[in-house]
């Protein structure tokens, strides 16, 4: 038999887990060189096809079958995770309104104020949205056993591989040191052992919550790729590559979350 305080620790190890699969995908930065503004483009590029299809695949879809496999209908579940969605968006825009438009993080010499309240909107909205993905594993654990809990830790710290990785080359791409991209990225992992602990603990508030709040995410994340990201990659005449390298990106994730996830 396995206690209530065990379904805890399993759903905060198997989220801190997850969350440090984060720092795996952005050690891939070690391999990146000196960057043209064409290859920031393409790497920024790359990182909203990514958020595009978690957006997808690990957080919509998700959350509308959490919806259904708590008794509601297709049709009223489909419309929760949509103004969970709308609701994330708005709240996104809020911010977005309301961040200083300079001096939003300190710049490192060269680095442009604009440029860099884009990149950290968009490091923030991929950081929340792994609190709800940290919440799913916590629920799946608490919910079910560990035959549940523990292929969704996997499926979710695998598409945390290229998220970390997303993290890491938008920061780089801005001008900031390999290892204060490296750094942050690993520190936006962390906040998925803080939805997972919430989602074992708290089952009982944290499930009918889950379908709004993967929406909400999903919601933030759209906002500020349909925004700022691809209006940012496509501002230097590189939009052919900028496209394709969003399709790309797109077609890894998908693939990661639907064939291993
Ligand atoms: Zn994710």
């Amino acid at each position: 038999m396995v206690s209530s305080w065990d379904i805890i620790a399993l759903g905060f190890l198997g989220s801190l887990g997850a969350g440090m699969m984060t720092a795996v995908g952005a050690a891939g930065i070690v391999l990146i060189r000196k960057l043209s503004s064409r290859n920031e483009d393409i790497l920024l590029s790359a990182a909203a096809g990514i958020m595009l299809a978690a957006s997808i695949f690990s957080l919509l879809l998700p959350g509308i079958d959490q919806a259904q496999s708590q008794g509601h209908e297709q049709g009223s579940a489909v419309l929760i995770v949509l103004a969970g969605m709308l609701l994330g968006a708005a709240l996104l825009a809020v911010i977005h309104k309301y961040t200083p438009h300079q001096h939003f993080q300190k710049p490192e010499p060269g680095i442009d104020a604009r440029h860099l309240r884009r990149i950290w909107l968009f490091i923030l909205a991929i950081t929340l949205h792994n609190f709800p993905e940290g919440m799913a594993v916590g629920v799946g654990f608490a919910n079910g056993n560990i035959d549940n809990g523990l292929p969704l830790a996997i499926g979710i710290g695998l598409q945390n591989i290229p998220e970390g990785l997303a993290v890491a080359v938008s920061l780089l791409a801005v001008g900031y040191s390999r290892w204060y991209s490296f750094g942050v990225a690993t520190l936006t992992g962390l906040l998925e052992p803080v939805g997972g602990l919430f989602g074992a603990a708290l089952v009982s508030v944290a499930t009918p919550l889950l379908p709004w709040i993967l929406g909400g995410a999903a919601g933030a994340m759209l906002f500020i790729i349909s925004d700022e990201i691809i209006p940012e990659t496509h501002r230097r005449n590189h939009e052919g590559f900028a496209t394709f390298s969003l399709l790309t990106g797109f077609s890894v994730m998908m693939y990661l979350d639907t064939v291993l996830g």
